[in-house]
């Protein structure tokens, strides 16, 4: 027995299916509606069967019937028969009354077992869709040949093709990265010092924290009070150095330490302690500090393009404030050893991120960081859009209308990178993503992404064209 991958349009269309018997492979064959709880959900859902299996889901019913009256029987059948035949075969040890009931149960109950695995064998497994993710559906039970006949059959539909004085020039996006060497250096210093430094502050003022330092209980009121801060301090700079003097940043991380405190207090009302609470937040702040006060302006401003010097940064700095917090751990605890738990966890993180940061595409003519705008997701599989993407033919896409909200599996979304200031005379990029199964269960839509494509510059206007920005929906590149 075989599974596989289909579009769930290609499941109604009576006329899609090749000639061949999805239970035995014959030609000859008709398009049978299947029951609908075979089809989870979807209506309409067709496969072939030979003349022999047009009745092939009526037929499992009906056994599957019989089966279960079998089920049914052959467990009192085979009680009664213990029941019976207990005091011959367990001789005179055979004790009371309670050994002959107890084995008239087990085995009564063992019996449905083989039964029930012969009829399994009799009644077969009914095919059926077995899971929809995405755009596609999971047929399952189905023959080997006509598993075959289908990945043979259903090839995805083209795009058409562009005409060749609309055919752009294309090559995958690999930029020579230029960073200039003092502002790399700048940036691996000041991720070193920085970090450095805030392992100093954060340890040595952590020792005066603790709770028998201060004469607190973990679960004092106090905890609660003092977890606003670090809270507020998250919410503050987290937003970035250019935004920290407006009022509204300010307002706006008084709310988050108000709402954090809140929250612990109801975190302690459940029992918990919240000096826990205090510690990771205690914690957290100096390296969300770090991230957007340190390394992330030093990279946007300074125009680092190395990507591997942003991701040792990234991890220098987290790795830098954790060790030197160690340091000073050795001479007490106190909330700032929460830090030794964070610290690495930011080290992989904070790499990743500046890595792609520094990744960013940039324009050649003037120097700046392009800007991202998010085309959208289109109903189409990477095996159709690589092809129209990387070979210059956007105007394959003509007809195609791509959809805001997330991809889902087995579709595609497309990204464009242009200079808001050079337009068509700067450097145009083209993403491509490749929505594929992701999570534990593989049933969460996950980017990968296919590559970048180097667009020459009047790309953007066709691009613009088929695909107009909507007002006030730019997102940024992320400066
Ligand atoms: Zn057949
Ligand atoms: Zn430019």
């Amino acid at each position: 027995m075989a599974q596989f991958d289909i579009e769930t349009d290609g499941l109604t269309s009576p006329d899609g299916w090749p000639d061949s018997c999805a239970r035995c492979g014959a030609a000859g064959t008709t398009p049978v509606k299947l029951p609908e709880r075979y089809a989870k959900g979807i209506p309409g859902v067709r496969l072939p069967f030979c003349d022999r299996h047009r009745a092939d889901h009526a037929d499992f019913a009906r056994r599957s019937k019989i089966g279960s009256v079998f089920i049914l029987l052959a467990m009192p059948v085979s009680a009664a028969a213990t029941w019976v035949l207990h005091p011959h075969l367990a001789g005179p040890n055979a004790g009371d009354d309670t050994a002959r009931v107890i084995a008239t149960v087990v085995f009564g109950l063992l019996a449905a077992l083989p039964v029930g695995l012969l009829l399994l064998l009799w009644t077969k497994t009914p095919i059926r869709v077995l899971a929809v993710v995405g755009r596609f559906a999971t047929v399952v039970a189905v023959c080997e040949k006509f598993r075959d006949a289908v990945s043979a059959a259903f090839v995805p539909a083209k795009l058409p093709d562009a005409p060749d004085e609309l055919t752009f020039e294309v090559s995958l996006y690999r930029p020579k990265p230029a960073t200039p060497t003092d502002t790399g250096w700048l940036l691996f210093g000041a991720a070193a010092t920085a970090g450095g430094l805030f392992g100093a502050l954060v340890g040595t003022f952590g020792l005066q924290l603790r709770p028998d330092a201060l004469g607190l209980e973990r679960n004092s009121w106090w905890y609660v009070l003092m977890a606003a801060a670090p809270a507020a301090v998250i919410g503050w700079v987290g937003l970035g150095p250019s935004h920290l003097a407006r009022p509204i940043a300010i307002a706006g991380s008084v709310f988050v330490g108000v709402l954090f405190a809140g929250i612990v207090a109801v975190v302690k009302l459940l029992t918990f302690s919240p000096y826990i609470w205090f510690a990771v937040v205690y914690a957290l702040a100096p390296l969300v500090a770090l991230q957007t006060l340190v390394l992330h302006p030093i990279i946007w401003h300074g125009r680092v393009r190395h990507g591997l010097l942003a991701g040792a940064s990234g991890a220098v700095a987290p790795l830098a404030y954790a060790g030197v917090v160690y340091a000073i751990a050795k001479l007490g605890s106190g909330p700032q050893s929460a830090a030794l738990i964070l610290g690495p966890i930011a080290v992989l993180l904070l790499a990743g991120v500046n890595y792609d940061k520094a990744r960013t595409p940039f324009c050649t003519r003037c120097d700046g960081w392009l800007t991202k705008r998010r085309i959208g997701a289109f109903g189409r599989s990477r095996a159709v859009m690589e092809p129209a993407i990387s070979g210059g033919e956007i105007v394959s896409l003509a007809r195609e209308t791509p959809y805001q909200k997330q991809a889902a599996i087995g579709d595609t979304e497309l990204t464009s990178y242009s200079c808001e200031g050079c337009g068509q005379q700067g450097t145009v990029v083209l993403e491509l993503h490749d929505c594929v199964k992701g999570g534990k269960q593989g049933t969460t839509p996950t980017l990968k992404r296919v590559d970048r494509y180097l667009y020459p510059g009047p790309a953007l206007l066709v691009v613009n064209k088929l695909f107009p920005p909507e007002e006030g929906a730019k997102a940024g590149g992320g400066g």
